[in-house]
């Protein structure tokens, strides 16, 4: 039975004040299910029913129960939905307010067997959104003043909707010129960085080639150097790329084998050392014989990058590395006395492509190599972290799942 409502009643004050409370809770809704709650909290006293259910239209086929309260008769039925439906399913087919009465046997024992159904669909901007259906059980029936109640709070329902798609839209919208403005940086950063090593390499390439200049040995020796040392950048570049896709699409294999870190630590800084001439590692073996399960070039990727990042940050400090371990856990620290990185920038560093900005210097980097690190770590079931203070250095803390081989402590070794 179809029933629409033509009667209309004033509201009494009591009535008018849920009302206006109802309104309220609309202009000032952040969060759905909360605003709903306070809105059939507010219409409960004027307005008599045991059960509401919310059904929302789930694509243009179905219409899908998204909220439900029980709040006299029957609380214990709110996990069973199924009550609304075939209102609910009216409503969808019409389009209009539907008043039922259900009798299941004999209600003159148990009242929950005679449920009066009123449904209202849920418009918004002249379409059918969903339906709200309230049920009373063993009566009353809804009156047309009932009616009226519930056309009004089915409205504030259907704008607190319209209200949530207009945010839901513009935070997809927000979230699309995000991913645009961060692959349109990703695209300039990277081309920046692949031209200017392959801007080197073609110069220096055709300058060599030049058919009317002769160039001495000692000449082409660094003309070659040149090329040579831009030919790795380009290569690192590219590797750190791929790895940092791989990582995000979580296809990274890693070879995981027992390694002692303080074997490896050592490892790492001679290697270092050789590496980059003015850089001076101090190493704090407060703890020896600790072990990790690990894949030791990933492990060597990230120390490369951290020691590599202190030479190109902070120039000419010295840099120590620590290991600790307590428990069940390696602590690994690599600690410089750089310029620092300011708190804003601090909680950034570990972000895909993330750079300090700083005019100063002419750093070249791709915002990279500590997303790869942290990814590395964490695939270690290990985590990373930094602290910084502007103007006294920063420190990049490491923690593993370890265990013991053997347990001799203090062997601190500047080299
Ligand atoms: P990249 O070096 O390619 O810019 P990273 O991901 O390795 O990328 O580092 C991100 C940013 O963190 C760097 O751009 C730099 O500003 C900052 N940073 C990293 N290490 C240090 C450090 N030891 N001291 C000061 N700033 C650092």
């Amino acid at each position: 039975m179809i029933e629409e409502t033509t009667e209309s009643a004033s509201l009494n004050s009591q009535e008018l004040e849920a009302m206006y409370a109802i309104s309220r809770v609309v202009a000032q809704s952040t969060e759905l299910d909360t605003s709903l709650n306070e809105i059939i909290n507010f219409a409960r006293p004027v307005f008599i029913f045991d059960n509401v259910v919310m059904y929302l239209l789930e694509g243009s086929e179905s219409l899908e129960p998204s909220y439900a309260r029980a709040i006299g008769r029957g609380r214990s039925s709110e996990a069973d939905l199924a009550w609304g439906e075939k209102t609910a399913h009216e409503i969808f087919r019409t389009e209009q307010i539907v008043v039922r009465k259900e009798v299941k046997g004999d209600f003159s024992k148990d009242r929950m067997r005679l449920r009066y159904f009123l449904g209202l669909p849920l418009m918004v901007v002249g379409r059918l959104m969903g339906a709200l259906v309230f049920v009373r059980y063993g009566g009353p029936p809804f009156t047309p003043d009932h009616t009226q109640l519930a056309e009004f709070i089915t409205t504030h329902v259907a704008q607190l909707l319209e209200h949530q798609q207009l945010v839901k839209r513009l935070s997809n919208l927000e979230a699309e010129r995000r991913l645009e403005r961060l692959q349109d940086d990703f695209v300039a950063t990277i081309s920046h960085e692949l031209r200017t090593p392959l801007g080197f390499i073609k110069g220096y390439a055709t300058t060599l080639l030049r058919d009317d200049i002769s160039w001495d040995e000692e000449t082409r020796k660094e003309f070659l150097t040149i090329i040579d040392e831009e030919t790795d950048r380009l290569k690192e570049l590219i590797d750190n790329l791929l790895d940092s896709s791989r990582l995000q699409s979580g296809t990274l294999r890693m070879e995981f084998q027992p390694v002692r870190l303080d074997t490896m630590l050592r490892d790492m800084a001679l290697r270092a050392g050789s590496f980059h001439e003015n850089l001076t590692i101090e190493l704090n073996m407060e703890t020896t014989g600790v072990q990790v399960n690990a894949d030791p070039t990933r492990m060597a990727q990230v120390f490369d990058n951290l020691l590599s990042n202190a030479t190109k940050y902070a120039p000419g400090s010295k840099v120590s590395i620590t290991l600790k371990a307590a428990g069940e856990t390696a602590h690994m620290e690599v600690s410089d006395n750089g310029p620092g990185i300011a708190s804003d920038h601090l909680k950034n560093i570990f972000n895909r492509f993330y750079r300090v900005p700083n005019e100063k210097t002419s750093v070249r980097g791709t915002g990279l190599g500590l997303f790869i690190c942290r990814r590395i770590i964490n695939g270690h079931y290990g985590d990373i972290w930094a602290e910084s203070e502007e103007g006294k250095g920063t420190t990049f803390h490491i923690t593993l799942p370890c265990e013991y081989v053997d347990g001799s402590l203090s062997d601190n070794q500047p080299m």
